[in-house]
């Protein structure tokens, strides 16, 4: 009787959860989104991740980190600072894709974390986070959101999903006090305290190098324009799915085509 709940959302749920601005809203209002990715070994985590951030519902994208130069010739549009504690202020962090686990990495994880806005960790930053999840989560108090492959899931949990995914994010997502988005094909979104979204949108395309940056600049959009975080995870998988599934209807995917697809997907879903 006291399940907890587990939805399968749709087209029409997503399409009323995605933000869309009003008249009398500004840039700054419908959120500032900060991306803290890349590094010079890997700018290309940078360009990808802020790609997706702007492909969201965020008025502004401000990036932090050693791919500055990269990120200022492919995406004019975004505001660049070499690292999180001179990007001023924003509504939600992301964090991690590229970014390197060296001694700076820990800096700018720490540093995003320390902001009480939501954050979400990706890619290297859940390496750095799962040597001490709860010591590096213990002050926040804003959401935080873990975007995990399976190999992520592993280092964080200490052990393997298993076959039952839902229970899986469940429980990490419990035990460690954040919302839980592990990557499948069917992606699971689990919040502390038992609920728990199934994204029904994957696509094989999708697995492709820089496809889980997309997706993690898309969610951080979406956090920083206010959707909460369990519906901002899974409305991020639900359009990267569709964008994985709209580019591989022309051709052979990368991560470049799911990003360019964002855009046609949410206007078909919202426009
Ligand atoms: P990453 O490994 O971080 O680049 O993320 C890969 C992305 O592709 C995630 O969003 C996964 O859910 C998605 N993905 C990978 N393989 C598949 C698959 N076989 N079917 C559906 N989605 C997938
Ligand atoms: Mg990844």
């Amino acid at each position: 009787p006291d399940e907890p709940w587990l939805r399968v959302p749709d087209a029409e749920d997503v399409a009323a959860w995605w933000p869309t601005p009003g008249p009398l809203d500004d840039k700054y209002t419908r959120g500032v989104a900060g991306v803290a990715t890349g590094s010079e070994t890997y700018p290309g985590a940078a360009v990808l991740s802020v790609g997706g951030a702007l492909a969201g519902p965020a008025g502004f994208v401000r990036y932090a980190g050693h791919a500055a130069d990269h990120v200022r010739l492919r995406w004019p549009e975004a505001v660049v600072a070499d690292r999180v504690s001179d990007a001023g202020r924003v509504q939600a962090w992301v964090v991690g894709s590229g970014l390197g686990t060296d001694v700076r990495a820990k800096g700018e994880l720490r540093a995003a974390l320390a902001a009480d806005v939501p954050v979400c960790v990706d890619a290297d930053g859940l390496t750095l986070l799962a040597e001490d999840p709860a010591g590096w989560l213990a002050d926040r108090t804003a959401p935080t959101v873990v975007t995990p492959h399976d190999r992520e899931y592993a280092r964080l949990a200490g052990g393997e999903p298993g076959p039952d995914r839902v229970a899986a994010a469940r429980g990490l997502a419990d035990r460690l006090g954040v919302t839980v988005l592990l990557k499948g094909d069917r992606t699971v979104v689990a919040a502390p305290g038992g609920g728990c979204l199934v994204n029904s949108t994957g696509s094989p395309a999708l697995a492709t190098a820089g496809s889980g940056d997309v997706l993690s600049g898309l969610l951080g959009a979406l956090l920083a324009a206010g959707l909460p975080a369990e519906r901002a995870a899974l409305a991020a998988s639900f359009v990267h799915g569709l964008a994985g599934r709209y580019a591989a209807a022309s051709g052979p995917v990368s991560a470049q085509n799911i990003l360019a697809s964002l855009r046609p997907v949410v206007h078909s879903l919202t426009g």
